[in-house]
């Protein structure tokens, strides 16, 4: 029987679910196909007056889009919360918080990979 649970993870293979970039686009994705959908059922049926219409919209728009952003935004912070506040990465000027990457080196950053390993770290300027 394999031993699965024993492997040991490649770091440079760990990827957050969501970052900010990933959670807009799939809300902009989302809201695209419920615009299009309301305009068509809007078009198409014939008995549903204006307000229900409005109404059907609104909620759909409510839990096709808003609700499942505001569900990967709170995964987001939980998943970085320690990368944010832990690690070198967060302390250093090339670190980008919205996509948990270093953008001198265009690659994810996370709490067991420093893709620098500190060489090319830098303090954040002060404000
Ligand atoms: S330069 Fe190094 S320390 Fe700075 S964010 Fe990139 S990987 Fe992290």
């Amino acid at each position: 029987m394999p031993e699965d649970h024993l492997q040991i993870k490649n770091p440079k293979e760990e990827r957050y679910r969501n970052t900010i970039g990933s959670i807009v686009s799939w809300g902009i994705f989302r809201a695209a196909i419920v615009m299009l959908l309301s305009w068509v059922v809007g078009d198409l049926v014939g008995w549903l007056d204006y307000g229900t219409w409005w109404m059907l919209t609104v909620l759909i728009f409510y839990a096709a889009v808003l609700h499942p952003m505001q569900v990967q935004y709170r995964l987001y912070k939980e998943e970085t919360a320690q990368v944010m506040e832990g690690t070198l990465c967060s302390s250093c000027r090339y670190f980008e918080p919205t996509g948990v990457l270093c953008s001198k080196l265009d690659e994810h950053v996370s709490e067991d990979d420093i893709p620098c390993e500190g060489e090319l770290w830098e303090p954040k300027p002060s404000m």
